[in-house]
């Protein structure tokens, strides 16, 4: 061997002590939590989809397609080579092949095609399994599954729409509607001026002659996923704000006038084009009523915050388990780091919350299913839906945050996938109603929807009797709200603006301790409700009571995750 040869050797070949990567298992089977949860709330018959979906997911190839998409951002062509508007995104072939494994599994339909019991809780479970692999391609998803709620509203768009929205077939090219064998549909409600605040919206809509046809003339400040084949659009008519669907190509064939300005450089989600775009008097039909924007749409945004809620217990899934799979693997001060008692005490506190959030994420799904038949579950949607979005997504990001921690500096390496899921995590908190709108939503439900009160008290309530420190709280927190109702204030409010937080949180952890106790292991209810109820936990992850069994509520997710990468 020359000398060359031998300095280009490496002195250290080998890696010892790393964890091997947590692939080629099965994302679905390997989550007892979600098996469980699946079962309990009526989506037991899609065990079969979920099981074969899950370890798709898992494996090398399907985890490669995430990192691709993330890497290789989407390109705007705005003009082609002489000067005509294109505005078209261009897309990494693993952004289509995500997509397309998505919606060939009905990920953006299965409660409208196959409207059985468990529907939507299937899909849920669906969702949850693929976002933990690639959240920035369920966007799109996610809308186009929304819309269907709410074009439902314009039977005669319905007709018209909905069997290619909810076709199982993923038909990327940019060609009309009627010549794709599927499309996808997005949303533009957020103007430069104002997102939450869609009232201040200052696109304007003419009708043309005596018919449903408008045209659009404004911009959207955020319009993702700006490929999908049409849009649901929010835009001031003579009657005020109102609810179009406007498509990229027009009745006659030719290209819309909608102009992608730019996409935006973002934190995360970088898979996803979100753009800027501007209508030119581009075409649009009436959706609804004139004037009625606000309440047409509002059935899309009720389904996209349940996605964002699916979407922030994915994260925090994920994330545990890459966390749990690290510290059983990886050894410190001569123990494995999952044997060590405060790095247990972390884990144990993430998974609690991470399984907290997936029992609360699954029991709203079934509240979808059940909502137009059963008036309490419609009145529990309706307030679940808020309180779980602003909480779960309000967790996620300090959760992965802690769990990317349990990698040491591995975790601060993209390979790792930890910083992807730390960059997406506060994004569902935003999207979709900020958390300060989100928590006046529930003051607005509170209000305007006294049933919704009644509901999730007697949700909670199903988890009396089984720790009596819960039903202290319980007591507490009900007589609070019956004084309120009591005393309401002059404009009909339970509680001040300032207080919307406090109550929202008050009310997520009552929820999150009642489906515990019922559903959780023992040593996982009484670390959740002393930590979280009874104020024995402290302020960040790791702090859980010791006079608890950590190691009950870590070895399950060790064990189930223990059949994958090399022996300790
Ligand atoms: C990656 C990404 C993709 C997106 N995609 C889309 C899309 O496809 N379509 C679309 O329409 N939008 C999209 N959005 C926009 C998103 O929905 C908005 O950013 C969001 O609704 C907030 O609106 P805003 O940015 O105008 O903030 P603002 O409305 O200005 O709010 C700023 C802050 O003030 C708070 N706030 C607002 N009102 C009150 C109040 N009365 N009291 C107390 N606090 C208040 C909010 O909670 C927030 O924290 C996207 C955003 C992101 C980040």
């Amino acid at each position: 061997m020359s000398v060359l040869e031998l300095g280009a050797a490496s002195n250290t070949p080998e890696a010892p002590n790393q964890a091997p990567p947590l692939v080629g298992y099965n994302v679905y089977s390997s989550d007892t939590h979600l098996i469980e949860a699946v079962k309990r709330e009526g989506a037991a018959w899609a065990d079969g989809r979920l099981n074969e979906l899950g370890a798709l997911l898992g494996t090398e190839e399907a985890q490669r397609w995430g990192f691709e998409a993330n890497e290789n951002e989407p390109v705007l062509h705005t003009h082609d080579r002489f000067g005509n508007r294109r505005d078209e995104v261009v897309f990494h072939p693993s952004w289509h092949r995500l997509i397309r494994t998505s919606v060939e599994r009905q990920i953006h339909s299965l409660p409208w095609t196959e409207p059985r019991r468990g529907a939507h809780v299937a899909r849920a479970a669906l969702l949850m399994i693929t976002a933990q692999n690639e959240l920035g391609h369920t966007c799109p998803l996610s809308m186009t599954f929304s819309a269907v709620a709410a074009l439902r509203a314009d039977p005669e768009l319905a007709r018209q729409w909905e069997p290619r929205m909810v076709a199982p077939s993923y038909d990327p090219r940019f060609r009309p509607p009627a010549e794709k064998t599927g499309i996808l549909v997005g949303m533009g409600m957020t103007e430069k001026q104002g997102g939450s605040d869609v009232r201040s919206n200052t696109t304007r809509a003419e009708r043309l002659a005596d018919s449903r046809e408008y045209l659009i003339t404004g911009h959207k400040w955020f319009c993702s996923a700006p490929m999908c084949d049409a849009f649901l659009v929010l835009a001031q008519a003579p009657q005020g704000l109102s609810c179009f669907l406007l498509p990229r190509w027009t009745p006659a064939g030719e290209r819309n006038r909608f102009h992608i300005q730019r996409l935006k450089r973002k934190m995360g989600n970088r898979s996803n084009a979100s753009s800027e775009v501007e209508f030119a008097g581009a075409w649009a039909s009436l959706v609804g009523e004139e004037g009625r924007g606000v309440q047409t749409i509002i059935d899309m945004v009720q389904c996209t915050r349940l996605d964002c809620v699916i979407a922030s217990a994915a994260l925090m899934r994920q994330a545990v388990a890459q966390a749990v799979h690290h510290a059983r693997h990886r050894r410190a001060f001569r123990r494995s780091l999952i044997d060590q008692p405060l790095m247990r005490n972390v884990l144990a506190d993430l998974v609690l919350e991470s399984h907290a959030a997936t029992l609360l994420m699954a029991r709203l799904a079934r509240a979808f299913d059940l909502r137009h038949a059963d008036e309490r579950e419609s009145g529990f949607a309706r307030i679940a839906t808020a309180i779980s979005k602003y909480w779960l997504c309000k967790r996620a990001p300090s959760h992965v945050g802690e769990a990317l921690e349990c990698l040491g500096g591995n975790g601060y390496v993209e390979e790792s996938i930890m910083p992807r899921l730390y960059r997406e995590a506060p994004l569902y908190s935003i999207w979709e109603g900020s958390g300060n709108v989100i928590c006046l939503d529930i003051l607005r439900a509170l209000t305007k929807a006294p049933r919704a009160l009644d509901a999730v008290i007697h949700e909670i309530k199903q988890g009396a009797g089984a720790d009596r420190r819960l039903d202290a709280h319980l007591s507490r927190v009900e007589s609070e709200l019956d004084r309120r109702v009591q005393q309401r204030s002059s404009n009909g409010d339970l509680t001040s603006e300032a207080e919307a937080r406090r109550l929202a949180e008050v009310l997520a952890l009552a929820l999150q301790a009642s489906l515990m106790v019922r559903y959780g292991s023992s040593a996982e209810a009484d670390a959740f409700v002393s930590s979280r109820i009874a104020g024995n936990g402290g302020h960040t992850f790791g702090t859980l009571p010791t006079n608890g069994d950590a190691q009950s509520i870590v070895s399950p997710i060790a064990d189930s995750l223990a059949v994958y990468g090399s022996a300790p």
